[in-house]
């Protein structure tokens, strides 16, 4: 069994940012030599996530709207983890949008749906910070 790993890093102009990483993913996948196995992306950060879902502008409005509902940023106060930080709504937005995702590589390619992309969703940005790429297989 062949095993791959990198990091990829990410600092971003915003507190929150959604940020397309298929092309890389599938550059790591194309590096790795793997034909066949399986991808886990994962964030390194508890304040960031990976995600699949659509690359379209308007959905990644409506999950900045309903996540801003769910956990706004402002008040700082209203969190008790704000002690220190002003970061909890990063906490909970990560939490619901998730850590990591596994795809399967199948004839040395990402074998996702019609629709499907991988994102790193940032919530806590303006600083460097990364996701960790494992690929294992043959
Ligand atoms: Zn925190």
């Amino acid at each position: 069994m062949k095993s791959y790993r990198k990091e990829l890093w990410f600092n971003t102009k915003n507190r929150r940012e959604f940020i397309n990483i298929t092309p890389e993913l599938s550059r790591c996948v194309q590096e790795s030599g793997i034909k066949e196995g399986l991808l886990l992306c994962n964030a390194m950060h508890i304040t960031a996530s990976v995600f699949i879902n659509d690359d379209e502008s308007g959905l990644h409005r409506d999950f900045e709207a309903w996540l801003e509902k769910l956990a706004p940023e402002k008040p700082y106060e209203q969190y008790h983890h704000n002690g220190f930080e002003d970061n909890a709504d990063a906490h909970l937005k990560r939490t619901i949008m998730g850590r990591e995702v596994v795809v399967a590589i199948t004839d040395g390619r990402l074998d996702l749906g019609p629709w499907e992309q991988i994102f790193y969703g940032e919530f806590d940005g303006k600083r460097r910070k990364r996701v960790l790429v494992k690929i294992i297989g043959e």
